[in-house]
């Protein structure tokens, strides 16, 4: 009997195995990463410092954020300082090995963590002027002094932090957001030259324009070197769809102001474009057409935004219908 069974058996696996061997071929399962486009957004975060022209560094891939290096005659001004001491350690002793050049100004873009949280590691052993927006502090106070327990761990969680080894690919504007709790973690120098809507100064023989730019955030900024003709965007520019609202809850972003300082960004017509998240770019008509579509497209989502609410569509159905047109290519 048990024979029997073995031989049934045997019959018909061979069956099956003819009938597969001469039935029409199955495609071969496709081996699809539905986060391929992720991964390789990925690429855009390798760790490094990009020298972008004479005097211009960025490091990039450090931590959330990028931080830049501008190089003066006897001096340097930091653009951006990281999340936290560590990172900025760690960016701090690369740009030593460009220059030993003391640090004689930072700027702050704007207030969020991950832009001036290591600045006090930058300020170290010096008394460097910290540039910032006027209403750069208050935005700070309300973060430091009334909602960070919420906002931090909404951060992390909008950021991925908490996921398990290997579950977050990236941030799409950087690698990742460092955990910055415990002794030490931070450190933060006070902004100490402030403005209203422009300021023209100069730091070691570096000529810095800083416009008020709002858009990001209510209190961004970009500088222009005008000599050089970089422009540095702040988060007004990343290569990645502009965050018009932060998933975690975070204060009304303007985005037609925001449209409009990408406009300011334009005239001035940018040979190298220095952001601070994802990688720089240079050429003038390359930088041109490609502040030109984010603009666009921020003006774009909030037209049709518009259109769809006096339609009298709600949130959900608006968000089915309004569909980005198709971008020239760069
Ligand atoms: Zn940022």
């Amino acid at each position: 009997m048990k024979k029997f069974t073995l031989a049934i058996l045997i019959v018909a696996v061979l069956g099956v195995l003819s009938t597969q061997d001469f039935s029409p071929k199955q495609p071969a399962p496709v081996n699809v990463d539905a986060n391929a486009e992720l991964h390789a957004h990925t690429a855009e975060f390798h760790k490094e410092v990009i020298k972008v022209t004479e005097g211009v560094y960025v490091a990039v891939g450090y931590g959330l954020a990028n931080s830049i290096l501008l190089e003066g005659d006897d001096g340097v001004v930091i653009v951006d300082t990281m999340e936290s001491n560590e990172t900025a350690r760690a960016v701090k002793a690369d740009f030593a090995k460009i220059t030993q050049k003391p640090i004689k100004a930072l700027v702050f873009t704007h207030n969020h963590t991950d832009h001036i949280f290591g600045s006090g590691v930058f300020a170290e052993g010096g008394s460097p002027k910290v540039f910032a927006h006027k209403s750069t502090n208050y935005y700070i106070d309300r973060v430091v002094n009334v909602i960070r327990p919420a906002i931090y761990t909404r951060a992390m969680r909008q950021f991925g932090s908490y996921l398990p080894p290997g579950g977050r690919i990236n941030d799409g504007i950087g690698p990742f957001l460092a955990k910055v709790d415990g002794e030490n973690a931070l450190s933060l120098a006070r902004p100490t030259d402030t403005f209203d809507k422009v300021l023209k100064t100069e730091v070691a023989g570096i000529k810095m324009e800083l416009y008020h730019a709002p858009g990001e955030t209510a209190d961004q900024l970009f500088v222009w070197l005008p000599e050089k003709k970089v422009l540095l965007p702040g988060d007004n520019f990343y290569k990645a769809f502009p965050n018009l609202y932060a998933i975690r809850g975070t204060a009304y972003r303007d985005v037609l102001e925001w449209a409009k300082s990408l406009d300011m960004m334009r005239e001035l017509e940018p040979e190298f474009l220095v952001p601070s998240h994802t990688r720089p770019l240079v050429g003038k008509e390359k930088i041109l057409g490609i502040l030109t579509d984010y603009r666009d497209a921020i003006q774009f989502v909030h037209d049709q935004t518009v259109r769809g609410i006096n339609m009298d569509l709600g949130p959900d159905e608006i968000v089915e219908r309004v569909k980005l047109p198709r971008l020239r290519t760069h």
